[in-house]
């Protein structure tokens, strides 16, 4: 199938500039041609796209979801876990991840479900069974007993958790063995303690280095990225020296400002999730427990903090929400507003939710931008983003999402939104 964009102003997220007067041509999902409509071959087309007064993004990136939970407290609660069955979860879950689709985030990198649902959807997905965002995921997440992924109480010990409890290096290596034969995309480990879980500190570290080694060996090996969670600074030093491929949170970098450095020699990206604190401090009780409210009001400035020494250390930074918890699966916009907030342009926040998390998933060949050879997922949205991100909370301005060039019908039902037409 050939589509034809024509009139679009086109949000160029690398050089930061808006190309006016801009076609684009579509062919079979990819990006064959970018430029003046004088140049554009002039092939018979299937579906044409008038884009006057609008402008075109490339698709966005949410690297910290959790699909397995909707945003409520119950959802992550150990009660529901106890008596939901997979199946069940499975198609709640591509409930929630249709909301990425369908305002804007055309991939998400899910960091950890209950029982695998993140790859039952992603599967789904990409069989065209159901549509959906391009998911990454990462399966269930390595915890240690009783660690971040193990809220588990003595009353409780039968129930699935989240983590896949690994303790010691053998075990480590044997479940990301077992974890990649489950097909996930990348390996999560929770590195430290939480905010969301009872029982344990942001900055209580949870892994020592050998056990990170030979997870990340053995995921390396295999072609598999790893990302950890570590909010204190001796669980984000573990992580570095075993060569991790992201830091998720990075709570107190500031206690030791020599990470950034290591960060930036072995190219491992961050991503801060600055909206989930601020969203549970926001919808309280509704959302966390009290000690997780009370976590969560204390590390809200720290990741401020962080973000604003990344940016100046030249870390790579991307966009993540840790929606699921706090934060809803239609809310992941809200990231580009915290990231301006902390300090980013509106063009790095932008790139954060773009290009940078291409760049950290290894994928910027192929995504990212619109560039020619690249997959035609695409944001039509009617203000200018460069002239603040803030706009693209508002799902009024989203007016529509193409995946793999395909218009999303989604789009189609919403007021002011766009209308195709052959
Ligand atoms: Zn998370």
């Amino acid at each position: 199938m050939i589509s034809k964009l024509f009139n679009c102003s086109v949000v160029d997220v690398v050089s930061g500039k808006i190309k006016t007067n801009t076609t684009i041509i579509v062919n079979d999902g990819k990006i064959s041609y970018v430029g003046e409509e004088s140049g554009a071959p002039r092939a018979p087309y299937d579906l044409e796209y008038d884009c006057t007064s609008s402008f075109l993004m490339p698709g966005f990136f949410d690297l910290h979801t959790h699909i397995s939970y909707d945003g409520t407290l119950k959802s992550h609660s150990i009660e529901v876990a106890a008596t939901e069955d997979p199946g069940y979860r499975a198609i709640k879950a591509y409930n929630e991840a249709k909301k990425h689709l369908d305002t804007g985030f055309t991939t998400i990198r899910d960091c950890g479900s209950l029982m695998f649902e993140d790859i039952s959807v992603r599967n789904a997905v990409n069989a065209n069974v159901i549509p959906g965002p391009n998911i990454y995921a990462t399966g269930k997440p390595l915890s240690i007993t009783g660690g971040h992924g193990d809220r588990r109480t003595n009353a409780m010990s039968s129930v699935p958790s989240i983590g896949l409890i690994s303790n010691g290096a053998d075990e480590m290596r044997y479940n990301t063995r077992y974890l990649i034969r489950q097909g996930v995309d990348w390996i999560k480990i929770f590195g430290s303690g939480g905010v969301s879980s009872e029982g344990d500190k942001p900055d209580q570290t949870q892994y020592t280095i050998d056990e990170l080694r030979a997870s990340v060996s053995e995921a390396h090996a295999a072609g598999r990225k790893v990302a950890v969670h570590a909010h204190g600074k001796e669980a984000i030093a573990n992580a570095v020296q075993a060569g991790v491929d992201t830091i998720e949170h990075g709570t107190m970098i500031a206690e030791n400002p020599d990470l950034l450095m290591n960060m930036k020699e072995g190219n491992i990206g961050l991503i801060p999730n600055l909206c989930t604190p601020n969203f549970i401090v926001k919808r309280g009780s509704e959302v966390m427990t009290e000690s997780a409210i009370a976590k969560a009001t204390v590390v809200i400035d720290l990741r401020v903090q962080t973000v604003k020494l990344a940016k100046e250390a030249g870390i790579k930074i991307a966009l993540g929400t840790d929606s699921g918890l706090a934060v809803r699966h239609d809310e992941s916009a809200y990231e580009f507003l915290y990231l301006k907030k902390a300090g980013l342009s509106d063009l790095e926040a932008i790139q954060a939710g773009t290009i940078s998390a291409a760049q950290i998933l290894g994928k910027e060949a192929e995504t990212g931008s619109l560039e020619i050879g690249k997959v035609a997922d695409m944001v039509l949205v009617s203000k200018n983003p460069f002239e603040g991100v803030e706009c693209l909370t508002d799902h009024k301005n989203i007016k529509g999402v193409f995946r793999r060039g395909v218009l999303q019908n989604s789009c189609l039902d919403r007021e002011g939104s766009f209308v195709k037409f052959q």
